[in-house]
């Protein structure tokens, strides 16, 4: 420090302080993980039939967290059954404005316990506490919110036709936003008047078990809501089961693909919300500083495991070096480690195996001949970390073009009208969401109704809402989540 002093006094350059934050971290104190979890069924927690169990661990540390029950056929049956039967004999008739009770209830709760569940989901998936606090927990009790609201309104939502729930859904999400899953799954479900199956990706059941608390909590009709933990098996036997009558899945576009083939022919409903590989793209007119920050919330919020994640950056070439230059200055800024440390920017990958799948595509990168950027940065030697990344140099035909990394990896590339811009955007099997950053609203307009993208943002990055409907185009699949049109795939739509 008494170095720096001297030095700006003798008029030096711009004084740079070597200061470092202090550690802040967020207590563990208020979440009880148990030793071991049961599957959630009928309202209880129960042993599994199956009698095979799994740990699941925290990816920052590699900690053992609790032993996880696998579900089995067996196990799911009696899920399936216990949903089936709380269908028929309560919650199907129930009047729209006592299911919305349940419903607010639930989201209360969420919010009443909003920083239990915000540790416990860092805990367990790796993000950022600032991330899980600060949006995937408010987001989650806002879901249920707003579908409580339509419960009772379904006979206006739908001129001229009544809304019939279908049955029992069977839903089976991701571990990149856990809990914001199970609500998005849920809660449109349950105000359709529909029970659920619900399978929690197997990195990531712990903050699904405590909203089963929550639900227990809530008093829930037992089977309305049932969950049952496991991995791709379990999963795989709660869409194929024969008395579920809809399937919501999300997660990749590989098991997507092999659930519809599984469901053809089967008279099932079925919505799929798959990967993606989306455009962020910037022209010289932007803003920069603005879009710099979109870019960086863009692709490494939430390390980048994010299905809509701003992936491919296209910028326009007049002002590729400054956002460049901006970008890896930036990158030089983003705080790597603890994903309980209140200061952190990019906690850990979610397992060994999603660290593997980066590390892979990565190296094609280098192969295939992008120059790739990484900032100097600590990484903690226990646990499954990455960098933030950049690739330049990059071509459409690289794997790091056209393949989702899922990671925090982007992938530059440039473009020098707006056509172009458009045919490199749309160059891709994906369509789940895209980005546009200029100050001219005409050339929003113009790219927006050209892009084959479910969502697109203008202006800004990942930004959700439980009112805005999201879901794909062509491999990042069919269907769409939140808003009104989110009520749709779980009902049947007669005409009065
Ligand atoms: P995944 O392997 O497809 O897993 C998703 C869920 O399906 C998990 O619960 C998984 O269990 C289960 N599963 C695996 N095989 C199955 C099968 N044959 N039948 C039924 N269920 C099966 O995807 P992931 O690797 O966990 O998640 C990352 C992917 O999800 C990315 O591609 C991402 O883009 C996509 N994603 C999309 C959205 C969206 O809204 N569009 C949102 C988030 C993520 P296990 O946990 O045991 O694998
Ligand atoms: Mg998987």
């Amino acid at each position: 420090m008494g170095d720096e002093i001297e030095r700006r006094g003798e008029g030096a350059v711009t004084p740079t302080v070597p200061w470092e934050y202090a550690a802040a971290p967020e207590s563990k104190e208020i979440v009880r993980i148990q030793d071991r979890y049961g599957l959630f069924i009928e309202g209880r927690f129960v042993g599994p039939l199956s009698g095979r169990t799994f740990e699941t661990i925290n990816p920052a540390t590699e900690e053992t967290l609790a032993v996880i029950s696998e579900a089995g056929p067996e196990d799911v049956d009696l899920a399936v059954r216990a949903a089936e039967k709380a269908w028929e004999s309560s919650w199907r008739d129930l009047p729209g404005r006592e299911r919305a009770k349940y419903l607010y209830r639930i989201a209360r709760s969420l919010q009443e316990r909003s920083r239990e569940f915000a540790v416990l989901e860092s805990l367990n998936g790796g993000k950022p506490i600032k991330e899980s606090r600060d949006v995937d927990l408010p987001l989650a009790a806002a879901h249920f919110f707003y579908y409580a609201g339509w419960a009772d309104k379904l006979g206006f939502a739908f001129p001229n036709r009544e809304a019939r729930p279908l049955g029992v859904a069977g839903q089976v999400i991701p571990w990149n936003f856990p809990v914001l899953m199970a609500a998005w799954k849920v809660a449109p479900a349950l105000a359709t008047g529909n029970t659920v199956v619900l399978k929690p990706a197997e990195t990531t059941p712990l903050t699904a078990l405590l909203l089963a608390e929550v639900i227990q909590e809530a008093d829930l009709p037992p089977g309305v809501v049932n969950i049952v933990t496991g991995a791709g098996a379990t999963g795989a036997a709660v869409v194929n089961h024969p008395g579920v009558a809809k399937v919501a899945f999300t997660g990749s576009t590989e098991v997507g693909k092999i659930i519809r083939r599984a469901m053809a022919g089967s008279g099932k409903r079925l919505t799929l919300e798959l990967g993606g590989k989306a455009a962020n793209i910037v022209f010289e007119d932007a803003p920069i500083d603005q879009a710099i920050e979109g870019i960086v919330n863009g692709i490494y919020f939430n390390q980048g495991h994010v299905c809509c994640a701003g992936s491919r950056l296209l910028v326009q070439e007049s002002v590729f070096e400054p956002v460049l230059d901006k970008l890896k200055e930036r990158l030089g800024t983003l705080r790597v480690g603890d994903p309980l440390d209140k200061n952190t920017d990019v906690g850990a990958i979610n397992s060994a195996a999603q660290l593997a799948k980066i590390q892979e595509l990565v190296e094609s990168g280098v192969e295939e001949g992008a120059e790739i950027y990484q900032p100097e940065c600590h990484l903690p030697e226990r646990g499954f970390w990455f960098r933030p990344t950049l690739f330049t140099g990059v071509s459409q035909s690289h794997r790091i073009a056209r393949e989702e990394i899922f990671g925090p990896v982007l992938s530059i590339l440039t473009f020098r009208t707006p056509e172009e811009a458009l045919e490199k955007a749309n160059n891709t099997p994906y369509g789940l969401s895209a980005g546009v950053w200029t100050e001219k609203g005409s050339r929003i307009l113009w790219m927006t109704e050209r892009l084959r993208a479910g969502v697109i943002w203008a202006n800004t990055f990942n930004r959700f809402d439980p009112s805005s409907p999201f879901g794909g185009y062509k491999e990042s699949g069919f269907g769409r989540e939140g808003g009104l049109h989110g009520l749709e795939p779980y009902l049947d739509l007669v005409p009065r």
